[in-house]
């Protein structure tokens, strides 16, 4: 029997890379669902390709000119214009694995979806589980999933651990998360607040969308990364620990007890985790190429400098307050990005914003998912007017 596949996130940088992957395999996998935001002509091309039964537009509007187009050229994909028809493409009974690759919290609730209903949901969108921690980890639970990890650094912290989780307590000391310090590594603090999106989406290894790559150049990403690791691996917050490597070789490791480090180790290609992802345990082709222990220069490491990267420490502190903190320090982090790529906010306001948020945003502990969006929106709210307040 074939796998069949939803792919939240289609239109994306991972989106993108999961089809690539599934279409190595036609005699494992098939597509069950596709779905964007806007770009209606890239997931057209996509469903005349991969003939899915569902596609999911973000809007009314969008949704309305797939389906003409999909009509004009006779593509039996139906669009589902549901207010819930993410959450229906990720938990339908004839779907196997979600890709959930969604950019940002929108993500959340089809994850929370495929969770409940058992699904094995393959990871990107990091921002659900930063959002969610508890809930989401409780409706993996509960509704039977597999959860599996397409982060490259979680995905590589996964193969390292111990296949049985139940050993983990008593062998694993820490892990520790690779950084690659983004483009901005070796800047200057002082000159930050003149850079443009253009050079901060400039990543120095990977073609990612464009909220991870200034995510990256900030270390936000690690942040985020942080609090996923916390989650997936329900680890302490000081067992887990970051190290930039810029050449991004070991994609993460895992320290245990007697002091023994395991790493994962490979080209830097998304197509690798997803791969992992899709076949776990079995092993597939992805695509990517081999490495070349010859043509490797040298493996470095350096510690992040915390004036270049000040909101890298923001993620142990929010795991360390009230269980709503990492939903607020998340919130202000997406409208402080979307400020900074519509040139509303300097570079270095990113952290300011963030720092400013949390300041303001009284803490809580959000017991269900309407509580969760209410307290994202008014962290919203809050670091717009702390963004309105600095472009003034
Ligand atoms: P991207 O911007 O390239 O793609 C995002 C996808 O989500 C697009 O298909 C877009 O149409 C869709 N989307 C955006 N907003 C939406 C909304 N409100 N409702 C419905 N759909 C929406 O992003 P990406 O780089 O592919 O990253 C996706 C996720 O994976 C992010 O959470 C990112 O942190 C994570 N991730 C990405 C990489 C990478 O190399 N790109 C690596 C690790 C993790
Ligand atoms: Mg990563």
């Amino acid at each position: 029997m074939k796998q069949r596949i939803t792919v939240l996130g289609s239109t994306g940088s991972i989106g993108k890379s999961t089809l690539d992957v599934i279409s190595r395999h036609p005699e494992r996998y098939e597509v069950f669902a596709l779905s964007a935001a806007t770009q209606v002509d890239l997931i057209l091309e996509q469903c005349a390709r991969f003939r899915p039964r569902f596609a999911v537009m973000a809007s009314a509007q969008h949704a309305q000119e797939l389906a003409d187009r999909l009509k004009a050229n006779q593509i039996p994909t139906s669009v589902i214009q549901a207010q819930d028809a993410l959450e229906l493409i990720a938990s339908h009974q004839d779907v196997d694995a979600v890709m959930a690759a969604i950019v940002g919290a929108a993500g959340l609730s089809p994850c929370l979806a495929a969770a409940r209903a058992g699904k094995r949901l393959l990871l990107a969108n990091k921002e659900a589980l930063v959002v969610g921690g508890a809930m989401f980890m409780r409706a993996v639970r509960e509704g039977g999933a597999t959860l599996l990890p397409i982060d490259s650094e979680h995905s590589a912290i996964f193969q390292c651990l111990p296949e049985d989780p139940a050993t983990w307590a008593q062998r694993v000391d820490s892990i520790l998360l690779t950084a690659s310090g983004g483009p901005f590594r070796q800047r200057s603090p002082e000159t930050l607040s003149a850079i443009t999106p253009e050079q901060a989406c400039a990543h120095p290894n990977f073609s990612m969308g464009r909220k991870i790559s200034v995510d990256s150049a900030t270390m936000m990403n690690k942040a985020l990364e942080v609090i996923e690791a916390r989650w997936l691996f329900d680890l302490a917050p000081e067992q887990i620990k970051v190290v930039i490597h810029p050449q991004q070789i070991i994609h993460s490791m895992v320290q245990f007890k007697d002091a023994s480090i395991l790493a994962q180790l490979g080209t830097p290609d998304m197509r690798v985790p997803i791969a992992c992802g899709l076949a776990w345990p079995e092993r597939i082709e992805s695509g990517a190429s081999r490495l070349d222990f010859g043509a490797l220069a040298a493996l470095t490491f350096e510690d992040a400098d915390a004036r270049r990267f000040p909101g890298l420490h923001l993620s142990w502190h929010a795991l360390n307050a009230a269980e709503g903190t990492t939903a607020v320090l998340n919130a202000a982090n997406e409208v402080a990005v979307d400020a900074f790529l519509s040139r509303r906010l300097r570079f270095d306001q990113i952290h300011a914003v963030n720092l400013a948020t949390l300041e303001a945003v009284p803490s809580s502990k959000p017991d269900s998912l309407e509580s969760l969006l209410d307290l994202d929106a008014q962290a919203r709210q809050a670091a717009a007017n702390v963004a309105a307040t600095l472009a003034a």
